[in-house]
């Protein structure tokens, strides 16, 4: 599979190309453009050019060019899953939900527009707040979830006016790249650029003079460098950065039915998202009623190549988050944790780490207070109810969290307390476009989704009109 760059409506090759692994197989699935330096200035170059027109165009008629891609890629979906699920690793349902979302959230904000706010009307003036586009916006996404976490960038800073380039992560550069050929001619030239290439790519990304925000999701030590070189421009952020979500289980929980939603919540996608449950904390008097229905969940879960339909969870999408994980979960049994389902790699080629319940856990393992980011979920006992709710809040982290239990006021009560940018009762990971989504923390700054995420793209503008004119 060989796929081009998109900037400025047109094809963009390079002689330099990046080999992309598919991670059920080890083997190379396809080769991406490793856009230079110059490309990159033409790529900002192109959207500059078209920002203007787009801007004037006016939020109805952009909307109409969103809804064409939206169709666009709705009509590709089939094309576009088995792709995504050869780069990616995930599971084709998955993969095809995936593809959906983009959908949706070109579609939400297909004619968004936030309205004029009166703020002063009397003798003295009338004012206005009104909020313009910021100019062209440099988008860089990550490898879990590239096409709907681009869309969540696309399609807000495009309805809001603004141009856009974007570049996906150098493991699953595909799918996007493919998604720039679609909307050619869908999309006037220059308003959405695709280009690809590696980490190095992003830096120049952030440190180039043309775009005026950029828009990011990717790990927490990537987001501080996007936080640090934006400075110097007073470019404006969004960092969606990592998460270690906790979820806490009341005493009155029900299993297996908390179990079952506990487990899909921290093994989607192979653990490999930002929001997922990434720590339990159970009370003493359920543990081990709670860990026996998680492995058993984990030890009938079928893993493996996502392009067979019966498979529920896939590899992890690298070899260095395969390590990662692998080291994560060593490390925790050498401290006293149990692998009471999992434990290692499974016995294949492919990047596969069987689903794995660390009982046994506690506070102080790098397993619980970092993020693992794949197939391994650590559950810790507690005794009082107020401790633990100190214990999830003193993470450096603070994306999501979640509380379950029968008495859902008490369980709301309880997530009321807890120290993160969204709180689930008897849920984790339910995400929708009205609603905005960004962590506390050091799980990043700014939000996306909903009227909130759409003015991070905007730029607040006062229209002031003085009654008593110049005598
Ligand atoms: P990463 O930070 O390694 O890479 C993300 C992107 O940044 C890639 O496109 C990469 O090429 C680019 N990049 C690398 N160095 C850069 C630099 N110096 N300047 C600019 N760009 C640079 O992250 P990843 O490993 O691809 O993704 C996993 C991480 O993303 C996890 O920590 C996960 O929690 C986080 N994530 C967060 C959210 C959220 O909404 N909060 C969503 C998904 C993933």
């Amino acid at each position: 599979m060989r796929v081009t760059m998109t900037i400025g409506g047109q094809a963009v090759d390079t002689p330099a190309h990046l080999d992309v692994t598919d991670p059920a197989t080890e083997r190379v699935c396809g080769q991406a453009p490793d856009c230079s330096a110059e490309q990159l200035d033409a790529a900002f170059a192109a959207a500059a050019t078209a920002f203007p027109a787009w801007h004037r165009l006016g939020s109805a008629e952009r909307g109409i060019c969103l809804t064409a891609a939206a169709g666009t890629l709705e009509q590709a979906t089939d094309e576009l899953t088995l792709l995504l699920t050869t780069e990616q690793g995930k599971p084709l349902a998955q993969a095809r939900a995936e593809i959906g979302t983009a959908v949706r959230w070109l579609r939400h904000f297909a004619g968004y527009e936030a309205p004029p706010e009166v703020i002063q009307d009397d003798d003295e003036a009338h004012a206005v707040a009104v909020r313009r586009p910021l100019g062209v916006v440099g988008a860089i996404t990550p490898w879990n979830y590239p096409i709907s976490l681009a869309a969540w960038k696309i399609a807000p800073a495009l309805a809001a006016g603004n141009t856009v380039v974007v570049k996906p992560s150098p493991y699953t550069p595909l799918t996007t790249l493919r998604v720039g050929e679609l909307l050619r001619g869908v999309l006037p030239d220059g308003v959405l650029n695709v280009i690809s290439g590696g980490d190095a790519l992003g830096a120049l990304m952030t440190r180039h003079p043309v775009p005026r925000k950029i828009t990011f999701t990717g790990s927490t030590a990537t987001g501080r460098k996007v936080f640090a070189a934006a400075a110097d421009d007073l470019k404006r952020v969004t960092l969606e950065l990592g998460g270690n979500d906790p979820a806490i289980v009341l005493d009155d929980a029900d299993l297996p039915g908390t179990a079952r939603k506990l487990f899909l919540t921290a093994f989607a996608n192979s653990g490999q998202v930002c929001a997922a449950v990434k720590r339990v904390y159970a009370p003493r008097r359920l543990y081990s009623d709670l860990v026996d229905a998680l492995v058993h969940e984990a030890s009938t879960a079928t893993m493996g190549d996502g392009r067979d339909p019966d498979v529920l969870l896939g590899p992890i999408n690298n070899r260095p988050q395969l390590e990662r994980v692998a080291d994560l979960v060593a490390d925790a049994v050498r401290r006293g944790a149990v692998a009471a389902a999992g434990g290692s790699r499974l016995d294949r080629a492919g990047y596969f780490f069987a689903p794995t319940v660390l009982a046994g856990a506690s506070d102080g393992m790098p397993i619980v207070d970092e993020e693992q980011f794949g197939p391994a979920l650590p559950v810790v006992a507690y005794d009082d109810l107020d401790e633990v709710v100190q214990q999830a809040n003193t993470s450096h982290y603070g994306l999501a969290g979640s509380v379950w239990g029968d008495d859902v006021e008490r369980a709301a009560e309880v997530a009321s307390k807890l120290d993160c940018g969204t709180t689930w009762v008897n849920s984790h990971l339910a995400l929708a476009p009205a609603r905005p989504f960004g962590g506390a923390k050091w799980s990043g700054v700014g939000s996306e989704g909903g009227r909130w995420g759409y003015e991070e793209f905007t730029q607040l503008k006062v229209e002031y009109l003085a009654r008593s004119g110049v005598r």
